[in-house]
This record gives structure tokens, C-alpha cells and sequence, in this order.
């Protein structure tokens, strides 16, 4: 069964990294954000227990990583219940399949992302001529191309619960790609907004190292509709989150969350949108009649 299990052919390390990497915050009892070398892993669950899950799962070749984190905080041979992926770029799902053998467990994502994790669709190029720094030149050497995870993975329910992520629900926030979610606990206000905002300016490379905290709209280089990113941004301010989690960048909580997201939600069209770039509308063609994730 495991034998179905694979990465895309475009699967490599990537060599980026960030002052944050190997460091892990506390953001409440039961959430713990861990960085790997530029993007955030998230453990939900009270530490005492057993009963947690993991959200998204890393950068390529991070799994030994994880599985020792998982077990400093859960203690030996933990393994969370689940994995819940925002969505399923590759610095999200880079150490996924060796995760997924070790702990058995099951993965769950949008119904719209399933396709790129069972080898249907590839994510659409990223754009390293958008407006942006170095990371956003680097974007060509990001993979793309379908994981597969076969029957591992399943889409979340449609009433917008979490299987075995009590208290959160689902929120779909589109844009960055079409099966983004975010997390949200009414019960606190906990907010788990995956890359549909972030707190670091992705595509600068200097700002990543250093990752100097700045509300932000999603990375840019992977981003692909615009307009519904923005959407998806007022939905989440619309929540008055408390603190939230991003995929990349620190956590963010009370003022300085509330007005960056209301400044973020009205000035999104300056703060987030690029000036240019393939994905932009205007400057260039916008190549939005290629169907997303489909091979070019
Ligand atoms: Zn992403
Ligand atoms: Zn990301």
C-alpha cells in the first residue's frame, strides 16, 4: 500500500533558510509553532496528552526534524492523530510522505487541493518576474509537480468541522491557491491563516532571513487570483482573530494583528497585490484561460 506513496519529480531540498529556523513558539497551551528553515509547522493539542495533530508538514528533506520535535513536545514515539494541510505547496508537504509511513495517519485537506496530492495536477509555475525580491528569483526551482498520497489522504468534511482538531473549523480562503483553508477556534479566537496572510515579506530575501515581522498579503511568486486572495483576507479579519499563525513569518497577536489586518483588507490592492508580474491583471498577459495546475 505504501508503494503509492511518492513526491513529484521536481522534488529537491530547497536552500533557504531564516533566523527562526529550529526555533518553536509557544503561541497558547495547546499550539506550538515550530519553523522549518523558512516555513511554519503548527502541533495543536495540549502537550500532556496525546490527542493532537499536526498542520502542514514542512520543507523537502524535514522529516527526521519533525519526528524530533513531534517527540520533545508529545514525548517518545508520539504521533499525532491526523495532519491537516492548508494546502499543499510543496513547503507544506515537503517531509508528507516519509511523515505519513512512519505515523500512519491520515491527511486532510480541501476537496479542491486533493488533486495535487494524488498526482492529477501540478501547481501552476511560480512567477519569478513578479514585482519582488530573491525569493520570488529563486521561485523557479520550487517544485511543482503533483505528490501523490493515494488513499492517505481524504477532503475535509463539507459542515466545516476538523476530524480530530475539536473547537476549529474550516475556512475556505482562496487565491493563494484554490484549495487554501484556514483555521479558525471561536472559543478563543485562534487563528491558523496557513499563507492566506503572512508576517514576513516572503519574496525578500533579506526580510525572510531575518523575518523582521510585517503584515503581508500571501507569497507572491505562487499566488494566483488576486482578487479572491483579497476576499479571503477580509473573510479572516471579518473574525477578529486574537493571534494568529501564518505559514511563514512569527505569530501575531493583539494590536498589532488587528491593524495590520485592517489595514492589510483595505489596502490590499497596494500592500499585497504586486505591480506586476504574470498573475497580475494589466501589465502582462494574465494567463488566467490556463486552467490552474495544469501542465504548460
Ligand atoms: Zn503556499
Ligand atoms: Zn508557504
Amino acid at each position: 500500500m505504501e508503494k503509492e506513496l511518492s513526491y513529484g519529480s521536481d522534488y529537491k531540498f530547497i536552500p533557504a533558510t531564516s533566523i527562526g529556523s529550529g526555533v518553536g513558539i509557544s503561541v497558547s497551551p495547546d499550539i506550538y509553532c515550530y519553523t522549518i528553515q523558512i516555513v511554519n509547522i503548527i502541533f495543536v493539542g495540549d502537550p500532556n496528552t496525546n490527542e493532537f495533530v499536526l498542520v502542514d508538514a514542512g520543507m523537502p528533506h524535514s522529516s527526521d526534524e519533525i519526528i524530533r520535535v513531534t517527540e520533545e513536545r508529545y514525548g517518545a514515539g508520539a504521533a499525532p492523530k491526523a495532519i491537516i494541510l492548508t494546502h499543499g505547496h510543496f513547503d507544506h508537504v515537503g517531509a508528507i510522505v516519509e511523515l505519513v509511513q512512519n505515523w500512519e495517519v491520515p491527511v486532510y485537506a480541501h476537496e479542491l487541493e486533493i488533486p495535487f496530492l494524488t498526482d492529477k495536477k501540478s501547481y501552476p509555475e511560480p512567477d519569478p518576474t513578479v514585482e519582488g525580491g530573491l525569493v520570488a528569483k529563486m521561485s523557479p526551482l520550487f517544485p511543482t509537480q503533483p505528490i501523490n498520497l493515494g488513499n492517505h489522504v481524504a477532503a475535509l468534511p463539507a459542515d466545516g468541522s476538523i476530524p480530530d482538531m475539536p473547537g476549529f473549523r474550516w475556512i475556505h480562503t482562496p487565491g493563494h491557491s484554490v484549495g487554501h483553508v484556514s483555521f479558525f477556534r471561536d472559543s478563543d479566537r485562534m487563528l491558523i491563516a496557513g499563507d492566506a496572510f503572512i508576517t514576513v515579506r516572503q519574496d525578500a530575501l533579506f526580510k525572510v532571513m531575518t523575518q523582521e515581522q510585517e503584515l503581508n498579503g500571501p507569497p507572491r511568486y505562487l499566488t494566483t487570483d488576486w482578487q479572491e486572495a483579497w476576499n479571503s483576507v477580509r473573510k479572516l479579519e471579518a473574525l477578529k482573530p486574537a493571534a494568529a499563525v501564518t505559514g511563514h513569518g512569527l505569530p501575531m497577536s493583539g494590536e498589532a494583528l488587528s491593524n495590520g489586518l485592517s489595514r492589510l483588507t483595505k489596502e490590499f490592492d497596494k500592500l499585497a497585490i504586486p505591480d506586476y508580474g504574470k498573475y497580475v491583471d494589466g501589465q502582462l498577459p494574465k494567463p488566467a484561460k490556463i486552467k490552474k495546475g495544469e501542465k504548460q
